[in-house]
Parts: C-alpha cells; sequence; structure tokens
C-alpha cells in the first residue's frame, strides 16, 4: 500500500507529464498483478428493476424523469439470468435497481434463496439505501456482497446532488457501516467530475476508500444524463481550475491511484468508462488497475431502460456475443479468466484477522 500524502494524491491527479503518468500506469499494473494476479473476475450484472423513489440530480433513473418507462423483472427472468451466468462459467450474479420501497425485502430475500440453493454463484447486490433488518434479512438468504457508492467524500457536494429527503452522506456511510458489520463483502466507490468536485475533494475521496478499509471499490465518470438537472452542465468555465473533469484520462488516474491505495481490493473497469472509450476503456482500465469487469445480463427489452446515464457501451450487443469478444479481447491482454466466485482478496484476508468491524 502506498501511504500517499493528500498533496500528492492531488498532485498526480492534476498531472499532464507524459511521463508522470506511463510511471503511474505501469506502477498500477505492477501492483495489481503483485496483489490480485492477473485472474480477470467477470460478474454477470442484472439489472432487475429501473423503479426508483430517489432524486438523485445525476442519475437518469430519478423518480421525477417521467419520460422514462418503469419495468421491474420477474423473478424467473431474473433466475434466467442466473442460468445464464453459469453457462458463462461466472462465478458471481450482481442484482442491481433502482431504489424503491416498494420492493418487498422479503421477495427479494426468496430470489436470493432460489439463487443460492440452486446455483453455486456468489450474490452481489446493489439496491441502496435500505434498514438494517433488510440488509440483515438478505444476508441470512445468503447474499454474499453488497455495492452502495458513497458518491464523494464532501457532504456539501453530496447534499447539492441528492435532495434533503433523501438522506446525508452520514446516512450512506451508517449504511456501509452495518453492511460490513453483518459481514457482507463491501464495495463503494464514486463518480468522477461530478459538477462541483474539486481536486482536493476527489483526492479526499481515494483516501476514504482507505480509511473505509473495502474490499469493492467502483470507479466512473459523470456521464451527463438529457432528463435530469446536471444535463447541460459543462465545464468550461471554471476559471480557476478547481474542477475535475468528467475525461476518461481521469478515471484511468483514479484507478490507478486507488489499485496503489488499496491493493487487493477488486476492482472493476465500469460500463461508464467503455461508454467513454468503447474500443479501448474497458481494456485500459485492466491494464491500468482493474482486475473484474461487470458484462450486462439483463435482457434486451429491459437494458435500454436502465438509463443511469445515456449511450451506454453494450447496448446492442447479445450478452452471449459480448462475454465472446470480452474473453477475446483478455486473453489477447495475457490475463486469466478466473473461476469461482473470486471474492476480494482484502475481504479474505479481512476475514482471516476475524475484523467485521470498521476501524476506528
Ligand atoms: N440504486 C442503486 C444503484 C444505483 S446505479 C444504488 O443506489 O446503489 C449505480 C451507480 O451508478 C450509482 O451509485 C452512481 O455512482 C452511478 N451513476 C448514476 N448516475 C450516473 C451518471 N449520470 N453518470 C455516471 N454514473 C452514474
Amino acid at each position: 500500500m502506498i501511504t500517499a500524502s493528500h498533496k500528492q494524491l492531488a498532485d498526480l491527479l492534476r498531472t499532464t507529464d507524459a511521463e508522470r503518468l506511463e510511471t503511474l500506469w505501469r506502477e498500477a499494473d505492477t501492483v495489481r498483478q503483485a496483489n490480485v494476479g492477473d485472474d480477470v473476475h467477470l460478474r454477470g450484472l442484472v439489472e432487475f428493476s429501473n423503479i426508483c423513489d430517489r432524486n438523485c440530480a445525476y442519475c437518469g433513473l430519478r423518480k421525477e424523469n417521467s419520460a422514462m418507462p418503469r419495468y421491474r423483472m420477474t423473478t424467473e427472468e431474473i433466475l434466467d439470468c442466473a442460468r445464464q451466468a453459469m453457462d458463462f462459467g461466472y462465478g458471481t450474479i450482481v442484482l442491481q435497481a433502482g431504489e424503491h420501497r416498494s420492493m418487498k425485502a422479503d421477495w427479494l430475500a426468496g430470489v436470493i434463496r432460489q439463487i443460492k440453493t440452486t446455483t453455486p454463484l456468489a450474490v452481489t447486490l446493489s439496491v441502496g439505501e435500505r434498514p438494517a433488518e433488510e440488509y440483515a434479512q438478505w444476508r441470512e438468504a445468503g447474499a454474499d456482497r453488497y455495492l452502495l457508492r458513497f458518491e464523494t467524500s464532501n457532504p456539501e457536494l453530496y447534499a447539492r446532488i441528492h435532495p434533503v429527503a433523501d438522506g446525508t452522506l452520514a446516512d450512506r456511510l451508517d449504511c456501509l457501516r452495518v453492511l460490513r458489520e453483518l459481514g457482507y463483502e463491501t464495495g463503494s466507490g464514486v463518480m468522477i467530475g461530478i459538477p462541483g468536485q474539486t481536486y482536493d475533494i476527489l483526492a479526499r475521496d481515494i483516501e476514504m476508500f482507505r480509511e473505509l478499509d473495502l474490499d469493492m471499490i467502483g470507479v466512473g465518470p459523470f456521464i451527463p444524463h438529457p432528463c435530469t438537472p446536471l444535463a447541460n452542465h459543462t465545464y468550461t468555465n471554471d476559471k480557476d481550475d478547481r474542477q475535475v473533469p468528467n475525461s476518461e484520462l481521469m478515471t484511468y488516474k483514479v484507478l490507478a491511484l486507488t489499485r496503489l491505495t488499496c491493493p487487493r481490493t477488486n476492482l472493476p473497469s465500469t460500463t461508464a468508462l467503455a461508454t467513454l472509450n468503447r474500443d479501448q476503456g474497458r481494456e485500459r482500465g485492466l491494464a491500468r488497475g482493474a482486475n473484474v469487469v461487470m458484462p450486462t445480463l439483463t435482457p434486451k427489452n429491459y437494458r435500454r431502460l436502465y438509463e443511469i446515464y445515456p449511450d451506454k457501451a453494450c447496448f446492442s450487443e447479445t450478452p452471449r456475443a459480448y462475454h465472446l469478444r470480452l474473453q477475446q479481447h483478455i486473453l489477447d491482454m495475457d490475463r486469466t479468466i478466473a473461476t469461482g466466485q473470486g471474492s476480494s482478496l482484502h475481504y479474505v484476508n479481512r476475514k482471516q484477522r476475524g475484523r467485521y468491524a470498521c476501524p476506528a
């Protein structure tokens, strides 16, 4: 683990020096290989509902976006995706959705139980902030992991992009603490280039990854959605040069610095990154610190409706065509495709030490 100071992190985030960047990519790749090896873990992503009660200023699923038709997949449709995940040799299924309180905890517990009794898959949930009892119920039903991004470490910026009624950064961090105490392999992360995000804030985000002792970290560029309050944000009028751009390069920098800061975590090369560079984004992410890819298994008719941001990569291909292409790209990079559930080594080490509780 590097213990770069706040200033060093902020400096590296700002650098445009080609040599320093080459060194950063090389170090991130070396640390990735030394700590988590050449395996790339594939997670089958199922976006099972786009119904959402929240009004996050950045997200196309926000409740007030009435232009978006809403859907919810049935248990049987989700189980079909689980079978497809097994068929492709994936070790994990990720069940993600908008945050809708009308989704009954009992129903999701039933889905988890069925996946766990009929497949060898690890189950990752990503359904937002819910009461501790529900997190506990899902854990008992067999859920292994939970993803909940804190989005930004800065409480004021958090409040600017989330309505007060939807809760505070402290509430989000509380959820992460509960998840961790329940024994979930816990993931979080941030968006890069949200309007109002400065280099200092982003450096602090990376420090927070370390302090939260996360097992999985997802970072991706903010991509404006036309039906949200942040639709028309541009980065050109930032005279004091403090605003972080939502660029591909910035995303690689954050990925690389995250790998150096949290060497044994699982880091995905995200779909948002692949959306900025369809030809190379996924692979470059893997070459600059990432060791996970989350191909979507969401059926095609629903996929275009899970529009958290527009023009998402891999809209048009079938899951099988994408799977085959992705596999080939990974092998072409001299990387290997992981088998088994692929827990984060950070989590495995943490469990061996019996440390479920949050660090002080
Ligand atoms: N309801 C779930 C899943 C949300 S979507 C939850 O609350 O966790 C998953 C992630 O997509 C969010 O955490 C956010 O970081 C990211 N996201 C949302 N809108 C985005 C946008 N416009 N651009 C890039 N990423 C976005």
